[in-house]
């Protein structure tokens, strides 16, 4: 068996938007051979359901009716990403502003949060080992994972990311990019189902100041040795 084929289990990996979540889940998952999971894309691809449904994003009932009513699938192959709604490619729309200024409100919808949840238990449930990346994934989804990492960053290093990601340099477009990142971490953060916020047996890992390969190594050998110690135990 190789190194990458040996790992077996669930990796959990919250926190803000921002912190390079979704490229170190993806590394850490080939790295080791695991599936891939991006629950934010599964809120981001509900939100599209809403807003093309047309409906009021604070009427609860009408956002939750249209997202249950949407086909909405997301692929867990770390090295193809998968998104569509009702057979539509969105994987380009959900990072666009108005899904991004939208999602906190869908996600913030009890009924919305429960389907999802079902659906990533499900996901998970059919891979030998796996990455998930979201909010509330060590606290609400797994709470049996394997191992759980929280990663942070400090707020500005989280926008000139964003920024780098993007391709914006103007000073001006930057603090606005790191204004919505605010936005956002309190949005979820403080909202009163499955808020953001660390388990409480999960590894922090700030990234201010670590590379992504370092933070990629980091869990990768955390992994390694949560499985190890399962073994000996
Ligand atoms: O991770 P990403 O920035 O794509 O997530 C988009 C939004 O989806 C977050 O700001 C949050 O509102 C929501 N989300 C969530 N729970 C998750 C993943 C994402 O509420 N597990």
């Amino acid at each position: 068996m190789t190194e990458e084929s040996s790992f077996r289990g669930q990796i959990t990996l919250d926190g803000p938007s921002g912190t390079g979540k979704s490229s170190v889940a993806r590394d850490v998952a080939r790295k080791l051979g695991a599936a891939y999971l991006d629950t934010g894309a599964m809120y981001r691809a509900a939100t599209v359901a809403a807003l093309d449904a047309g409906v009021s994003l604070e009427d609860k009932v009408a956002v939750t009716r249209a997202v249950s009513e949407a086909t909405i699938r997301v692929g867990t192959n770390a090295r193809r990403e998968l998104v569509t709604v009702d057979g539509v490619d969105v994987r380009e729309r959900i990072r666009g502003a108005e899904v991004t200024r939208a999602v906190s409100p869908v996600s913030a919808v009890p009924a919305v949060r429960r389907l999802l949840v079902a659906r990533q238990r499900e996901l998970v449930a059919e891979a030998d080992a796996v990455v998930v990346e979201g909010r509330d994934i060590g606290t609400v989804v797994l709470p049996e994972a394997t191992l759980k990492i929280y990663l942070t960053a400090a707020p500005e290093v989280r926008a000139q990311r964003r920024a780098g990601q993007l391709g914006v340099t103007a000073p001006e477009k930057i603090a606005a990019l790191a204004a919505d990142l605010r936005r956002r971490d309190e949005h979820d953060s403080r909202r009163a189902d499955s808020p953001l916020r660390p388990a409480d047996d999960a590894v922090v890992v700030d990234s201010t100041d670590l590379t992504r390969a370092a933070v990629v190594d980091r869990i990768v050998d955390l992994a390694r040795s949560a499985v190890g110690a399962g073994e000996r135990s």
